[in-house]
């Protein structure tokens, strides 16, 4: 299955793409909403230690969702516990694997029974429009639960043929308590990359959602207790990062692993955090992708391809390509084309049908993208379309879709992640430049090239420093496929057999054979 099709799903379904349509009058996570929001420890929800709780909202209309309970250091602490007696002595490590793949699957088919429900909860927490919850996260959420279910019953280890005098194996074993602090812009599909070769390598779970996205973990936990997973085998923690419980994992001395997706100063805090006990981290962070256009490309499916590089998901994508490289001498006409299609965006909140393009995940993100604005402006940069807040908007964080042209590649706005829907478009006229300056930047999480040359493509595909590389196409994923940064963008690899490394030690086991 390869979803993603972002394009398709943001610009072709007012364009007649057949797609089963559900009424988004009915509201169907009504329930959930009005029922308490507490923590997931060892197998029971409770409230946190504190008492505390926290507001979630609805970033197209500011209005509060419902409350959260605000765990801290303490409820880690708990959560902690109930994981390690889990991994240590419970039931989970002692059934089979394909018991736990089962589990695993139950989980895939709750999600996707419940799939119209989760995909409110997505849209109405992040803000993000109806149709990709509904078409691009929850059913790649289901397959990457399906995905690493298989992974389950086919790990193994190897026999070694070092020495007759011994017989040597090796033993691939979970790495025990793992902590997974994840981000706002994927909330349930994060959650799904995280947990799914997490459990299936049999370890056991402290997750924190995003402040800003709390809402789709809890209501999985709920459906993860109804697939079966045992007692403190998934343990969910909402709250704060900086001083608060995403510290306090990151921090703890009973952590084996902490796997972190988000911003780069945010990593580096991390990494520092590890050394407390030299915990394993995995890091997957910022980008600031290089999407060249070549003159002998197909320029319309270019087009289609920038406009999902850089205004999926509201441009709150790590592997955004938010540096559009054109050819000069397709320059003008490119730009006519991408214009007019943006153009034909609809702006509005997510839970409408027809949006295309829905609000940012917060005020705070808002006023971020818009200082970015004013900075390229700024820079000299020209704009060419958005640019701002969409003045018909009374409520909700919207920024209307942005590109700017005459981009340099040294200015701000094209070194820097903006994670909004801004584009820079960097003109350049022979292959050397834009070979130079893709590769002029901090990150290096993916990057695209579009032309009809097969050498060509070939060659910035090796070229490109990057963990993702995209031919004539954008955005496009599979749990089966890796994904994960090269420099500052940050190391290890998710998805595909790569991820299971990430949570399994290898173990050398030598056996005496001499008489
Ligand atoms: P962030 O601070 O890195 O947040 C990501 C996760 O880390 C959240 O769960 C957050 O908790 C937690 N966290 C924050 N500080 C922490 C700390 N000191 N120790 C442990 N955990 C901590 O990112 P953000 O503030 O949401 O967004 C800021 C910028 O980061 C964005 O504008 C964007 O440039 C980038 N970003 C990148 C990605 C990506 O996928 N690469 C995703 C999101 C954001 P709380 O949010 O609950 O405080
Ligand atoms: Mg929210």
């Amino acid at each position: 299955l390869i979803v993603s099709c972002p394009e398709s799903v943001q610009l072709s379904v007012s364009e007649g793409l057949s797609v089963a349509v559900v009424q988004e009058k009915e509201l169907l996570c009504k329930e959930f909403l009005s029922r308490p929001k507490q923590l997931l420890i060892d197998g029971k929800w409770v409230n946190s230690v504190s008492g505390k709780t926290f507001e979630t909202l609805n970033p197209a209309t500011e209005e509060v969702l419902c409350r959260v309970a605000e765990g801290g250091k303490e409820d880690v602490d708990k959560a902690v516990k109930a994981a390690r007696r889990a991994f240590e002595t419970g039931p989970w490590r002692k059934m089979s694997t394909a018991e736990r793949a089962r589990i695993m699957l139950r989980l895939a088919d709750l999600i996707e029974k419940h799939a119209d429900e989760l995909a409110q909860i997505e849209t109405l927490d992040n803000g993000k429009p109806i149709n990709e919850s509904r078409y691009v996260d929850v059913p790649q959420t289901v397959e990457t639960f399906r995905y690493y279910a298989g992974w389950a019953t086919k790990l193994e280890g190897e026999t070694i043929n070092a020495n007759t005098n011994f017989f040597t194996d090796t033993l691939r074993e979970p790495v025990g308590v793992v902590g997974q602090i994840i981000p706002w812009n994927f909330p349930m599909l994060m959650l799904a990359w995280k947990w799914g070769p997490a459990l299936a390598a049999g370890n056991c779970v402290v997750l924190k959602p995003a402040e800003q996205t709390p809402l789709s973990a809890l209501r999985i936990g709920e459906l993860a207790l109804e697939a079966g997973f045992p007692d403190g085998v998934i343990n969910i923690i909402t709250g704060f990062g900086a001083d608060s419980a995403g510290e306090a994992i990151s921090h703890h001395m009973d952590i084996d692993k902490v796997a972190f997706t988000g911003e780069d100063k945010t990593g580096k805090l991390i990494v520092q955090a590890s050394t407390s006990n030299l915990k394993r981290v995995s890091l997957e962070l910022g980008g600031k992708a290089p999407n060249i256009v070549f003159a002998d490309a197909d320029i319309d499916a270019a087009v289609k391809g920038a406009i999902t590089g850089i205004f999926f998901n509201q441009g709150q994508v790590c592997c955004a390509g938010s540096r559009l490289f054109l050819e000069k001498n397709i320059h003008d006409e490119f730009m006519t084309k991408l214009t007019e299609r943006i153009g034909k965006m609809r702006q509005g909140e997510g839970m409408d049908e027809k949006t295309h393009i829905g609000p940012q995940v917060s005020k705070e993100q808002q006023e971020r993208i818009l200082n970015y604005i004013g900075i390229a402006k700024g820079e000299g940069a020209k704009l060419a379309c958005g640019g701002e807040a969409p003045a018909e908007m009374k409520k909700g964080y919207f920024v209307k879709p942005t590109v700017f042209t005459g981009v340099n590649n040294d200015m701000r706005i094209a070194q820097e992640e903006v994670f909004g829907p801004v584009l820079a478009v960097i003109p350049f006229g022979t292959m050397d430049e834009v070979a130079e300056q893709a590769n002029k930047t901090t990150f290096g999480l993916s990057g695209a090239v579009w032309t009809r040359d097969v050498k060509k493509a070939h060659k910035f595909a090796s070229h490109i420093k990057a963990g993702t590389i995209w031919v004539n196409c954008y955005n496009v994923f599979d749990p089966a496929v890796p994904f994960g940064g090269y420099k500052m963008s940050g190391y290890g690899r998710e998805l595909g057999k790569h991820s299971i490394e990430l949570y399994t030690n290898i173990k050398s086991v030598w056996v005496n054979m001499m008489d």
